[in-house]
């Protein structure tokens, strides 16, 4: 019988975050798929585990998945951590989830720590529908294309950084969203310096150029303003309604069809068309 994919999340910053069911499932793993095996091995001394760790990352993926898979369909159940937070979240995970899907296995995720998830909740932005954009590439091209691509996105978006990158990023999500638009950095998120700063992004551009950001950064931007559709009107709706009549409707189903297509109320439209 195949064994199974577990993802096991691990602490983004705070070691007290990994859960007892991480720890388990860990424990009873036949081996570790990880992302970095020398920075499992510190979580594993951590827990007091001993288990034998594959690497697995972005550039031996494929060679190295296969090699998973055919562990895990010769019977032995396979955990898989990337170096922080949800692995298959902007990490090593995604490929191998499909490979062992695809091939019959099944496969279980713990829930935990995630910095996307993290940085939204304690944003202050509308947390209802947002859309997680994870990094943007650092070539020109296909990062201007991303950007144009939310260029009307009302939802709140989600963006992972690196510190170093921070300062050229911000200027780019202002130039695509304008200056006052509000963003949340939310900074070493569960870490000891945790810090959100809640601003509009020229304000962020502006305190980034002045003062290097140091640490692990979220971005959270508010999404554009929702464009209303006018409010339709009585009249016109009851043109269309006699429009309809003498395209041979009847003013029952013309007032139902003209009442789907605006939103008013069916009675009204009925007793108004009378009139
Ligand atoms: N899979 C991970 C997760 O579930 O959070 C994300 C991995 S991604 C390679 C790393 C990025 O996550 C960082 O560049 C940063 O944007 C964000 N990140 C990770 N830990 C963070 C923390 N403690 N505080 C703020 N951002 C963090």
């Amino acid at each position: 019988m195949p064994g199974t994919l577990t993802l096991v999340p691990t602490p983004i910053g705070n070691l007290s975050d990994i859960s007892p069911r991480c720890r388990e499932a860990l424990a009873e793993a036949d081996f570790i798929a990880a992302e970095d095996t020398r920075v499992t091995l510190k979580l594993l001394n951590h827990l007091g585990l001993k288990k034998p760790l594959v690497s697995y990352y972005e550039h031996n993926k494929e060679f190295s998945g296969k090699k998973i898979l055919e562990r895990i369909l010769a019977g032995e159940n396979c955990a898989q951590v990337s170096d922080a937070g949800s692995p298959a979240i902007s990490d090593p995970g995604e490929d191998l989830v499909r490979l062992c899907a695809e091939n019959g296995v099944t496969v279980t995720a713990i829930p935990g720590p995630c910095a996307a998830i993290t940085a939204l909740s304690i944003s202050a932005l509308p947390t209802g529908r947002f859309t997680f954009e994870g990094f943007l590439s650092t070539n020109k091209k296909n990062r201007a294309a991303h950007l144009q691509s939310l260029a009307g996105e009302t939802r709140t978006m989600i963006f992972y950084e690196a510190p170093h990158k921070l300062e050229a990023t911000l200027k780019d999500l202002l130039e695509a969203f304008g200056p006052d638009r509000r963003i949340s950095l939310c900074r070493e998120l569960t870490k000891l310096h945790e810090e959100v700063l809640r601003m509009t992004l020229r304000e962020a551009a502006d305190l980034c150029a002045q003062q290097p950001p140091r640490g692990e950064y979220v971005l959270i931007v508010e999404g554009a303003a929702e464009i209303k559709a006018p409010e339709p009107s009585l009249e016109d709706a009851l043109t269309r309604v006699a429009e309809l009549m003498a395209a041979g409707l009847t003013r029952k189903d013309a007032v139902r069809q003209v009442s789907g297509e605006t939103g008013l109320p069916k009675n009204a439209l009925y007793e108004a068309s009378v009139k």
